[in-house]
């Protein structure tokens, strides 16, 4: 793996186009700049790795695009040791991104390839701090839980109640909802175990899906 000056130079101008979008948070930007995307992309998208785009990872999935990831990577407010639980590891590279703020990272991804690839990827980068799981991310990770957030990144048709029981009070679940094109909500759980409920932008995900692959 090789992050050339040409990469860096691409990178940066994604980094200035995603700011002009409207993401603020100084240390997103930071974790956005440092990582190379590319790292997480087949060889044959290299020269697309710094377009804003979502890009095809195999198994009919997509690495989000950067936008994307910073929006709700925003949405999150991720503190230093958080213990965030990530619904759809695909290619590994939003996992990366909370590690590199400091979080305390569980990942769970439903297709064995999509798993295999990213488990070994972030294992080469050294990355500290990310747990990968082959499960299926509809009933969380009981055996973890609680967690201080929750990041979907497939768009649910309803949100999983089990995700729900597994933020602790004051925890904070990001996830697209919708069928054809979704909403953005930030759920925070509330001390008496109700929600408050935001409702953001409109997406397009990948289709969460129930079950093993
Ligand atoms: N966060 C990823 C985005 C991948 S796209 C990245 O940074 O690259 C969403 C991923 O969610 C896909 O890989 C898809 O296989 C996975 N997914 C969908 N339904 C799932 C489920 N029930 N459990 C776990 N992962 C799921």
């Amino acid at each position: 793996m090789n992050d050339t000056y040409r990469h860096k130079g691409l990178r940066k101008k994604l980094i200035q186009s995603i700011i002009a979008k409207g993401i603020q948070d100084k240390r997103v930007i930071d974790a956005l700049s440092i990582l190379p995307r590319h790292y997480f992309m087949d060889k044959a998208f290299e020269e697309k790795a710094y377009e804003d785009k979502a890009f095809p990872i195999g198994s009919e999935q997509t690495i989000s695009q950067p936008y994307t990831v910073a929006y709700q990577t925003e949405l999150l407010e991720v503190k230093k040791r958080d213990k965030i639980l990530e619904i759809g590891t695909g290619s590994g590279y939003q996992a990366a991104i909370l590690a590199l703020l400091g979080a305390r990272v569980y990942t769970v991804e439903r297709h064995l390839a999509l798993h295999f690839r990213a488990t070994k990827l972030l294992k080469s980068l050294g990355l500290e701090g990310i747990r990968t799981y082959h499960k299926d991310g509809y009933k969380g990770i009981p055996e973890f839980a609680p967690f201080d957030k929750i990041l979907v990144t497939a768009a649910a048709e309803k949100i999983p109640p089990d995700l729900l029981y597994q933020l602790k009070p004051g925890g904070v679940l990001v996830v697209p909802v919708g069928k054809e094109v979704q909403y953005m909500k930030r759920l925070t759980k509330k001390s008496d175990g109700r929600f408050k409920e935001e409702i953001l932008d409109r997406f397009k995900f990948v289709p969460f899906i129930k079950g093993l692959s």
